[in-house]
This record gives C-alpha cells, structure tokens and sequence, in this order.
C-alpha cells in the first residue's frame, strides 16, 4: 500500500506529519511574488499541457480551469514553511481527542448507521473506525479547507520545491473535474492538496475514492456516504484485518527493557506475555492480536502510556505516517465505541502541565483577550499571535515562558477572575 501522498510530502518537506494535520491557524501575510516568479509561473503554465503528466487531461480541460489562474504566493510561503513549534504527542492528543469530539463521533455512529454498517459489510472496516477518521481528518466534514485547490496546485507546480511531485496532483485534480465527480468550485483544500471530507491528495483520490450513494459520481466533498466508503476502501487498501482491534493500552513490568519499543518490532502475543506485559488494568493479553508492537509515545519524555499495536494500526498509520496521529485516531475510535470511558490514558503523560481541550484553548484565548491582548477571535486555534500572547503572559507570572497553551496558565489566569 503507498503511503498517503500528503505524509509523504510531509516527511520529503521535513515537516512533522503531525504538524501537517492541523489546520493551517495563523497564516502569515503572504510576501507578494517577484515579477520574475510572476512571469516564470505565467511561462510554466502555458507549458505544462505538453508534459506527460498531462496527457489525460483534454485541452479544454486545461483552458477552462487554469488558463486564467493566478498564482498564489501565500501558498508558496507554506512550502518554505520549517515548523517553529513543535507538538508533545499530550498536546497534539488533548487537541484532537476531546469530549466534544467523542460526542461529535457518538453522534454521527448513529446518523450514519445505516450507511456505516454497509460499509463494514462491504470492507471490513468497523464503524467506530471510519468515524474516528473522519472527526480527525475534517471535524467530520466541518473542516475542508478553504484553498481553492487548482490554484494551489498550479502555483506549487510552476514556483518552488517538489514541482514534478506537484504536477502530478494538478493532472490528478483536473482529471477529477474532468470526469465530472466533483465541480472546479468545490474542490477547495489545504495548501497542499489534500481536499474533501477524506481529506485526500487528488491521486489518493483516484486510486481509492468510492461512489457509495450510487449517484454516478465519486463526490467525497458533498455526499458523507461516499467519504465514508473511501475512508474505509483507503483502510481496507492498506491490509485492515477484520476482526481485529488497533491494538490497547498496556501495562509494563518494573524494570521492562523497553529497547524492544517500536511500531515494526512486532512479536507474538504469547512472547508479550512472557515478558509480564498486561492490559493496563493488569488483565492478561487477549489472544485477537496475532502479532503487535509495543509502542511508547512519549518514551523520550521519561515514560508515559505504554500500548501494544497490530497491523491495523499500521492501517491507520499509512493514513497520515505520523504515529501520533494513528494513536488520536485508535484512541478517539475506542471513546466513539464506547470502550474507554475518559479521554485519559490510564498512564498520565510525563508532564506537570497536560495539554488543552478545544474548548479550554478557546476559553485560554478568551482569557487573553480580557487582558488586551490582540489575537483575533477565540476560535481555539492556537497561531502566533496566541502564542506571543501566551509567552507575554507567562512572562508576567513568573512561568517558563515558551508560549505552549497549557492547563498551567489556562489555570493561573481562570485564577485571577477577569474575563470568565
Ligand atoms: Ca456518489
């Protein structure tokens, strides 16, 4: 199975996949582009039709959509993007895995019952799954991106890294428009690509998108059922096993050598087992996991939860190749199905200073916008003025002043009672 195309750029970029997943928060201003990029990109464009890339793209095609597109310099200054902040596996979890998610995903397990079920007829995939992905990926469907998506690509075609990598998603998506399955219009995205409620790159979505409502079109923008069959369709793709789980949260014996720690060190059931490895309630190891590996996110922090992963994790891993984002969506699956009863691992993470809910990243914001600080509006998207504002404040109170949005300060201004 390939890899999701978007990680892979994520990881080619030397961006963290994980930082990729988030929604694009503070977009600098966009530098205007240089007249010689102006007239390089107008040259290039004429010239892509001819390239093999292109060849199944009819020039009418080509002429109606990109002949008047403009480049996109704010698109550009993305790719040039190096992440300056960096995300401890609690942060990015609290984030993506919060109880308004969970009632998000519980809610949409029974509008979609129907659809879902037949969908795990058909792949294999449960529904728990699907649904987990699809809250990760778009909010479940609330999250698409806003980027009009031939225009993006276009620019990351003609101007900057990765050109011939991004030539072949502008074919890609314009043989989507082309073979009508979803309108030019709609088609809007993240900066680099990835689109609809699957968040695919356009070649995923031509390798893997379904029709699953039986309209004729493979609309993973407008039509849930058939984001959700892609969805699964992807997972099933990338060897999901029927039958068994992602894996669970275990417990380690005292003085465990955790050397054996990492997602391709798979071993047997039996041989966990013998190493005194349980469930973390101190249960013995069920026997539906063939072969899995112990995974430690946040081994290098000291300790924190411990868990036993099989292929199926791997399946959601090849999603988005960050394992920190396969864990929010295994864990977010579990909460959905109601198998884990708290948002908590049973280990707490390394740290004095948990990370924040969307809700409590928008009642930070609100607090700081009490105090004068200028942020915008309090839509729990942390960016850098939020972040500026943060290190301002943890200045003033004598904490380390690093800007993370953390329970630390979110309690230490709840405290002093201004702007509840
Ligand atoms: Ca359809």
């Amino acid at each position: 199975m390939n890899t999701s195309l978007r990680s892979t750029l994520a990881l080619l970029l030397g961006i963290s996949a994980a930082a990729a997943a988030l929604p694009a928060a503070a977009q600098q201003d966009a530098p205007e582009l240089s007249a010689a990029q102006h007239a390089a990109f107008q040259s290039c464009l004429r010239r892509l039709p001819q390239e093999a890339a292109f060849r199944s793209v009819r020039a009418a095609t080509f002429a109606q959509h990109l002949a008047a597109v403009e480049s996109d310099a704010s698109v550009l200054a993305m790719l040039g993007k190096q992440p300056e902040f960096t995300m401890y596996p609690w942060d990015y979890i609290a984030m993506l895995v919060d109880e308004e998610r969970v009632a998000d995903a519980r809610a949409a397990l029974t509008q979609w019952q129907g659809e879902l079920q037949r969908i795990q007829a058909r792949y294999g995939v449960p529904a728990h799954i699907v649904v987990a992905v699809w809250g990760v990926e778009s909010n479940f469907g609330q999250n698409l991106g806003a980027r009009p998506l031939l225009r993006s690509l276009a620019t990351l075609s003609c101007l900057g890294r990765r050109q011939s990598y991004f030539r072949g998603e502008l074919a890609a998506a314009l043989r989507i428009v082309q073979d009508g399955h979803i309108a030019a219009h709609r088609m809007t995205g993240s900066w680099a690509g990835a689109f609809g409620q699957t968040q695919f790159m356009p070649s995923t979505f031509l390798r893997l998108a379904v029709d699953f409502d039986g309209d004729g079109r493979r609309d993973i923008v407008d039509s849930v059922p058939d984001a959700l069959a892609s969805t699964a369709r992807f997972l099933q793709a990338a060897k999901w096993q029927a039958g068994q789980p992602w894996g669970y949260e275990v417990r380690l014996p005292a003085g465990f050598d955790t050397s054996a720690a990492g997602r391709r060190n798979k071993r047997s059931i039996a041989s966990w087992r013998a190493a005194g490895v349980t469930l973390a309630d101190g249960a013995p190891l069920p026997a539906d996991l063939p072969q899995a590996a112990l995974l430690l996110p946040a081994q290098k922090y000291g300790a924190g939860p411990a868990f036993l992963v099989g292929r199926n994790f791997d399946a959601i891993y090849s999603y988005n190749a960050s394992e920190n984002y396969a864990l929010a969506i295994a864990h977010l699956s579990d909460l959905a199905a109601g198998r884990s009863a708290s948002t908590d691992f049973a280990a707490p993470w390394p740290t004095q200073d948990p990370g924040l809910s969307r809700a409590q990243r928008r009642q930070l914001q609100i607090l700081l916008l009490a105090r004068g600080h200028d942020i915008g509006a309090a839509d729990g998207a942390i960016g850098e003025k939020t972040r500026a504002a943060i290190r301002a404040e943890q200045h003033r109170l004598g904490h380390k002043a690093d800007g993370r949005p953390g329970q630390r300060i979110l309690r230490a201004l709840q405290g002093e009672g201004l702007g509840e």
